[in-house]
């Protein structure tokens, strides 16, 4: 009686929640993060009848429907393990995201059967959740499979907007389409739900208007009512873009583009924490509202001495936790494409404090940052309607590996194409990037 007693103080206390197999999530009611226990030493510490009838009447948080037993491995006993190591955070709402989740875009270049062993890897190892998007939807079956074995355990991002005609990603605006790509999306996960719905990639303002006069919001918040997403959100790599939609109220998380390389900017030589960037952050920790992170390595140029802006590489677990120490974060989604990507990422949570040190960033002999566009803008405008820094962003995005930054490009009302090099935007850029080589680059990469 007496252990009972100290059982249900202690659950007063604390939140409890199942997270895997064998892990135990355990916060405090005032505390942000909390902490993993192996199972194991959780049963240990609170003893075996308590701990039955803990769990016997504990409500776990399983968000949606059905609960279906994690029958399945990586298989790979060989592989590190990381499981106890995973951090969480918690979003408004409740649910605790791991602090790395999965990204697919990168996935089709692994078999089925790899896929489904990386995502139940994942999911062994208390990483819960992905973020679906990708250039084809091919592996779309095997991470169905994969994910119905432990939908309870694997959240799930998903784009509305995003469809796949003949398998190939693109995006739309137009209404009956983004309704079909959505049910497409749902049906080829094989589930009737997703954790998580972000309107997709919404960078420009006429295309922020689309989505909000066009019916595209409304259909996202019709589909969180009905219980169809638990999370609304959107993605964008645009800080304006990213501020407007957190003035509507509605949003609970989006996918913003973080890392120093964008974080921070030349100012009278020096590269300065961009002050919009950092207010956007505040602003969204404000509002409760979460940030998940695409491209923390800025599309690899962190990982190199010579593409770094701070003239020394950043490692990757540098890089998330700069990432993870932004106001709002919660989590990160690098890319991976197979085991070796995914073991490589989770290192992080092995790393020593030393390890995750960026501090150097702040004192490094920056990089001339002359030649680098970072898409600020100032040689506008360009007299035949060329957005200079979207074609230098999508040109970058995709010479780093970004898949879906060509179809991006290629829906832009002007292309490099249009480029007359009359030379008019030249002079304006104050870092004197070489605008017409870029734009001859950006016409040979993309084929218009
Ligand atoms: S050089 Fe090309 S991009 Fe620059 S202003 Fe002229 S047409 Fe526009
Ligand atoms: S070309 Fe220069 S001015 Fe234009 S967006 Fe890039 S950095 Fe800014």
């Amino acid at each position: 009686m007496a252990i009972i007693s100290g059982v249900l103080i202690f659950k007063k206390t604390l939140d409890l929640e199942l997270t895997s197999s064998d892990t135990v999530y355990l916060s405090g009611k005032k505390r942000r993060y909390g902490i993993i226990i192996k199972r194991r030493d959780f049963i240990k510490a609170m003893g075996a009848g308590a701990v039955g009838i803990i769990l016997g009447g504990c409500r776990f948080k399983s968000p949606w429907s059905t609960v279906t037993p994690d029958n399945t491995s990586s298989a790979d006993k060989n592989a590190p393990d990381f499981a106890g190591t995973v951090e969480y955070r918690t979003l408004r709402g409740g649910a605790k995201l791991s602090t790395i989740g999965l990204g697919a875009s990168a996935l089709h270049e692994s078999s089925a059967s790899q896929i489904e062993k990386i995502i139940a890897f994942s999911s062994e190892q208390g990483v819960n959740h992905m973020d679906t998007v990708m250039s084809h939807f091919g592996p779309a079956e095997a991470m169905g499979r994969a994910l119905k074995r432990r939908r309870d355990k694997m959240l799930t991002i998903m784009h509305i907007g995003v469809t796949y005609p003949r398998q190939t990603y693109t995006w739309t605006r137009d209404l009956k389409e983004v309704r079909q790509g959505f049910e497409q999306q749902l049906k080829g996960f094989d589930t009737n739900y997703s954790d998580i719905g972000l309107i997709h990639y919404v960078d420009q303002p006429n295309d922020f208007a689309r989505v909000m006069s066009g019916g595209i919001l409304d259909y996202a918040q019709k589909l969180k009512q009905d219980g169809t997403i638990r999370y609304l959100g959107f993605s964008s790599h645009s800080v304006d873009i990213s501020r407007r939609f957190l003035e509507t109220g509605v949003i609970d998380i989006f996918m913003f583009s973080l890392n120093p390389a964008y974080d921070f900017v030349p100012v009278d030589g020096k590269l300065k924490l961009s002050e919009e960037r950092r207010q956007l952050y505040q602003e969204a920790e404000k509002r409760g509202a979460a940030i998940t992170v695409m491209k923390v390595y800025g599309g690899g140029r962190l990982l190199s001495d010579s593409s770094s802006p701070f003239g020394r590489a950043m490692s990757a677990p540098q890089c998330i936790q700069y990432a993870l120490d932004r106001p709002a974060v919660v989590s990160c989604l690098p890319g991976v494409r197979n085991m070796d990507d995914l073991t490589s990422v989770l290192a992080y949570y092995k790393a020593s404090p030393a390890e995750r040190d960026y501090s150097f960033i702040v004192s490094a002999r920056h990089q001339d940052m002359n030649g680098v566009c970072i898409y600020c803008n100032h040689c506008q405008p360009c007299p035949y309607g060329i957005d200079i820094a979207a074609v230098n962003k999508y040109l970058d995005l995709a010479q780093a590996g970004d898949g879906l930054a060509k179809d991006h490009y290629l829906k832009l009302r002007r292309t490099a194409r249009d480029c007359t090099y009359c030379g008019a935007c030249v002079p304006r850029c104050p870092f004197h990037v070489e605008i017409l080589k870029r734009m001859r680059e950006a016409n040979a990469f993309f084929g218009r």
